[in-house]
């Protein structure tokens, strides 16, 4: 995504999750916002995504960092077991919260916003263009990130069973594996039909 789009799409979501009457709190979510950008260009290895269903993430390499939510007066910081923020996310969070199979926290303060991105900025650079080659595989946190958002159904007939990974525009055809904006949930029969359908074109 390019950044001029990212960027106006990110205040767009900000003053719709936020609020005028938490002027303070507004504030430091548009300051995060713009320091998560910064660092993203700086280190090619950080990458933010924006899904209007799931909110921010934030993902280093091949892994998820954290994911988050953002309300009026807080966000909420959601962690899988995998996740790298999990080793040190209660040295920078106050308030964890039960969140169902979620880890969570819920952040609102100033200085936990600036120990995330202090933890952020320590992160490695990482030269994406010695690593960037193209493949088929799909990353771990692409496939985490998925099955989240699709809710663990296939996409088209909302079965539950026997799901698959599916690149919406073929890898064959150039379709991209690293990026969730490409990868679908469809159950195997599903899969097939497609594939079947992409055969006859
Ligand atoms: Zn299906």
């Amino acid at each position: 995504m390019k950044r001029q789009t990212t960027v106006h799409k990110l205040i767009y979501y900000i003053k719709n999750k936020t609020s005028e009457k938490y002027t303070e709190w507004r504030s430091i979510t548009i300051d995060f916002f713009y320091q998560l950008f910064d660092l993203s260009e700086r280190n090619p290895g950080i990458n933010i995504i924006m899904l209007k269903t799931v909110g921010l993430n934030i993902h280093y390499k091949d892994k998820a960092v954290c994911y988050m939510n953002f309300n009026k007066k807080s966000f909420t910081v959601y962690l899988f077991p995998d996740n790298l923020l999990n080793k040190v996310s209660d040295k920078i969070f106050n308030t964890p919260f039960d969140s169902g199979w979620h880890r969570a926290y819920k952040v609102n303060t100033k200085e936990e916003v600036e120990a995330l991105v202090d933890y952020l900025t320590k992160l490695k650079v990482v030269n994406l263009s010695s690593s960037s080659k193209r493949s088929r595989r799909i990353p771990t946190w692409v496939k985490e990130f998925v099955r989240e958002r699709d809710e663990r159904k296939c996409k088209v007939c909302g079965a539950t069973e026997d799901l698959c990974f599916d690149h919406i525009l073929p890898y064959s055809k150039g379709g991209l594996s690293d990026h969730p904006t490409n990868i679908q949930l469809l159950c195997k029969k599903c899969n097939l039909k497609k594939l079947d359908k992409l055969g006859l074109d």
